[in-house]
């Protein structure tokens, strides 16, 4: 790895404008993603003054830029939009200070303190603290009609958009724990679940499984993919393939339920992960095996992903950081 020569965060923006690329640029915290994660963290470290440093990533704002209406987001009593909650939360981290930037962490050198960031494959940060805040994405099957209809019938979250499903009928794509949650969610509100496996057996665990098979309104489809979701302004319903034959239901919402991924590859040398590639963090904290760094959000929360309780994984990270840059007078 290549020596970087460091030049102090707290110079001034247009120092730091004309600085030149390959030079390193020095901070005492760094966080990488911007959603309720991210931002959250943001709010809390600049308002311990640590003068974070927030790079925005390839979405800005994440997950709840692609979706509608956010209901069950404490203190929005009346509902509030995704993209407008995100921008209120960006408007937060910044009134403290927070230096927000647009730019994607393209690769890290953790070995050793400061940490190195690569941003944009060019500019070098070297961090007394990392936060990595840089989410999940939902898994899709990749068509087109799926594209076309994405927050006006296609959801990948029973929880934020089931709401709107009540007392109608519904399709989730699945054979997971996941997929089998989001159908036991959705059957409490709606008149009718179809649950389409595309094999012949769920991979779900058991007791998931029990319940699925124990409730009334949920129709477990084996041997069903989807060919196509159709409808005008909304889905109107869904085309699958059984064996070779068309089955055509008449479903107003479609839930994927494929599973996630964690966006932490590029993390993959340094810190601990699970198979999948969630973070795994100490106990109770927000602490990865390495040394300064963090994380929080849906990187490292495979069972919640909500964004309430990324925002408070995000608190945790910020103090976390700040207690470590205290105890090593950073
Ligand atoms: P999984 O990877 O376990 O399951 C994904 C499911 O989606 C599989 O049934 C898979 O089918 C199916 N699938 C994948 N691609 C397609 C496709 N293109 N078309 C149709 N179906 C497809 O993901 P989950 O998100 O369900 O779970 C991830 C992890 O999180 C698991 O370890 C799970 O146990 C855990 N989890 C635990 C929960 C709990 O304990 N309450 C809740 C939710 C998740 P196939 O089987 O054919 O590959």
């Amino acid at each position: 790895m290549a020596k970087f020569k460091t030049l102090d965060t707290t110079t001034e923006k247009s120092e730091k404008k004309s600085q030149p690329e390959g030079e390193a640029e020095h901070v005492r915290c760094l966080i990488i993603g911007s959603g309720p994660a991210g931002y959250t963290a943001a709010i809390y470290a600049a308002r311990a003054n640590l003068k974070p440093v927030l790079y925005e990533g390839l979405q800005p704002g994440g997950q709840l830029t692609t979706t509608t209406d956010v209901e069950n987001y404490p203190g929005y009593p009346d509902g509030i939009m995704g993209p407008q909650m995100m921008e209120e939360f960006k408007h937060q981290a910044g009134r403290f200070g927070t230096d927000i930037r647009f730019g994607y962490a393209t690769s890290v050198d953790f070995s050793s303190s400061p940490h190195k960031v690569i941003i944009d494959e060019k500019k070098v940060i070297e961090a007394d603290s990392v936060i990595i805040a840089t989410g999940a994405e939902a898994k899709y099957l990749g068509l087109e009609s799926e594209k076309k209809f994405m927050g006006s019938g296609v959801s990948a979250c029973a929880t934020c958009d089931g709401f709107f499903y009540k007392n109608q009928d519904v399709i989730v794509i699945g054979g997971g724990d996941t997929a089998a949650e989001e159908a036991l969610y959705l059957s409490g509100l709606c008149s009718k679940v179809y649950l389409a496996v595309r094999k012949d057996y769920m991979r779900a665990s058991k007791i998931m499984q029990e319940r699925v098979m124990n409730t009334d309104n949920i129709e477990v489809l084996y041997g069903h993919q989807t060919k196509e979701i159709v409808g005008e302004q909304g889905v109107e319903g869904v085309i699958l393939d059984n064996m070779g034959n068309e089955v055509k239901l008449d479903v107003k919402g479609f839930f994927v339920a494929i599973g996630h991924k964690p966006n932490s590859d590029i993390f993959r040398d340094y810190i601990d992960m699970d198979d999948v590639g969630y973070i795994k963090t100490k106990p109770d904290t927000a602490k990865t095996n390495v040394e300064g760094v963090f994380a929080c959000g849906d990187v490292m929360d495979s069972v919640y992903r909500q964004a309430v309780t990324a925002a408070g994984t995000g608190c945790r990270a910020a103090i976390d950081a700040e207690r470590y840059l205290g105890e090593k007078g950073l």
